[in-house]
């Protein structure tokens, strides 16, 4: 009996801590902090002008945001002016994904513990 109460209690210290984690997720996702969807990509592009050393090679160097509409892949290219702040959204859209993706997990764990604790607790009716 005592083994079972002490593997209840653990397992409930874990909730505690899983609903700690999930608070502060959840605080995050739903902050003011804005998103942008998609990635920041750095690629060299041809310039077009005639005589330019990038009719060999693809020289310039533009930034990107690729993101994913409707199974297409969309790109467009961002101005320098704005790159600081779309790259600060784009970072802050994939901790926003990640921190869905952790609470998924943290759901599944929850509820595996959950289950075991319900079945520390049933009795039998013999
Ligand atoms: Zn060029």
């Amino acid at each position: 009996m005592q083994k079972s109460t002490n593997s209840l209690t653990s397992r409930k210290q874990k909730i505690l801590e899983i609903e700690r984690q999930r608070k502060c997720l959840i605080r995050f996702l739903l902050s003011d902090c804005e998103v942008i969807e998609g990635s920041f990509i750095d690629v060299k592009v041809r310039c077009g002008r005639s005589g330019c050393h990038c009719e060999n090679e693809p020289l310039h160097p533009v930034t990107r945001l690729s993101w994913w509409d409707n199974g297409k892949l969309k790109n467009k290219i961002i101005r320098v002016a704005d790159r600081v702040w779309v790259k600060k959204l784009s970072d802050n859209y994939k901790k926003h994904r990640q921190a869905m993706r952790d609470l998924v997990r943290l759901n599944e764990k929850e509820k595996e513990i959950i289950k075991s604790v319900v079945k520390l607790k049933t009795r039998k009716y013999e």
